[in-house]
């Protein structure tokens, strides 16, 4: 009963949303990260897309205004890695920052030794908080779609995918059906293999911390599968389950990758 009166309200949610048939037909066109996505596959990324607008905060830093050709692009990224697990995967946290262009965080941060202190060096594109915001720089969100083996949205949210069962570290909540002896043999050998020998396609961020690692060869499986699975297979077969999803063969069948 619960469900189905969650389910009503849902649809009159997107029912209500205020975007045509072509604007979306417009947007999915633009991103080559969504080809090859069954009818099925593409009408459930925009039921999740507008969920997730709707259960989610949106907010502009440095005056930057957000509108719907904005956020649309961002909330079908943000949902392609839960197409398969359901919007409840992002549970826990309301709000997205947009900020213009990259950004110094004004946040003090906490290092190793338990010292405190003002980062003013490094820049971000973006950055994920244990149940807080996800905080992105428009200006390299909205070129995330292309495939380039690079993708700020992806990364950002496998991050918060990670966080579900605790800080970041690489080891998000496996599926039932999965073996965590599996996933961590495969992460763990393909992660001292990288820093030892970085692998074109892959970016050497990868290499800074197991949670980078995760995060980083996320955004390669959705955008560039084929290099995944050249390098560390038994970690694509970890993903594909993890993610439910096989990347290489949507995108190799649609011609976007040669596996
Ligand atoms: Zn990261």
């Amino acid at each position: 009963m619960l469900s189905a009166l969650r389910r009503w309200r849902e649809q009159r949610i997107i029912r209500r949303f205020p975007y045509s048939e072509s604007d979306w037909e417009r947007q999915f066109a633009s991103m080559p990260l969504l080809r090859g996505l069954t009818p099925d596959e593409c009408e459930t990324l925009r039921e999740l897309s507008v969920l997730f607008l709707h259960r989610k905060s949106l907010e502009g830093a440095q005056g930057l205004a957000i509108d719907l050709d904005m956020a649309v692009p961002l909330a079908l990224q943000a949902c392609l890695p839960i197409l398969k697990l359901g919007l409840d995967w992002y549970n826990g946290w309301v709000s997205i920052v947009l900020y213009p262009e990259a950004f110094i965080p004004a946040h003090e941060e906490i290092d190793e030794f338990g010292v405190s202190h003002l980062n003013n060096e490094a820049i971000y594109s973006g950055e994920s908080w244990q149940h807080g915001a996800v905080v992105l720089a428009w200006s390299e969100a909205k070129q995330a779609a292309l495939i380039d083996g690079h993708n700020l949205l992806i990364h950002e949210f496998a991050h918060k995918l990670d966080m579900l069962n605790g800080s970041a570290n690489g080891f998000p909540p496996l599926h039932d059906d999965m073996d965590r002896a599996q996933w961590t043999d495969a992460f763990q050998y393909a992660y001292e293999d990288f820093q030892l020998h970085p692998r074109a396609g892959i970016d050497p961020y990868a290499g800074t911390a197991p949670a980078e690692f995760f995060a980083v060869i996320s955004e390669v499986f959705f955008e560039r599968p084929d290099i995944v699975d050249k390098h560390y297979p038994r970690v694509y077969v970890q993903l594909k389950r993890f993610y439910r999803q096989d990347p290489l063969t949507r995108l190799g069948k649609s011609s976007g990758v040669r596996p």
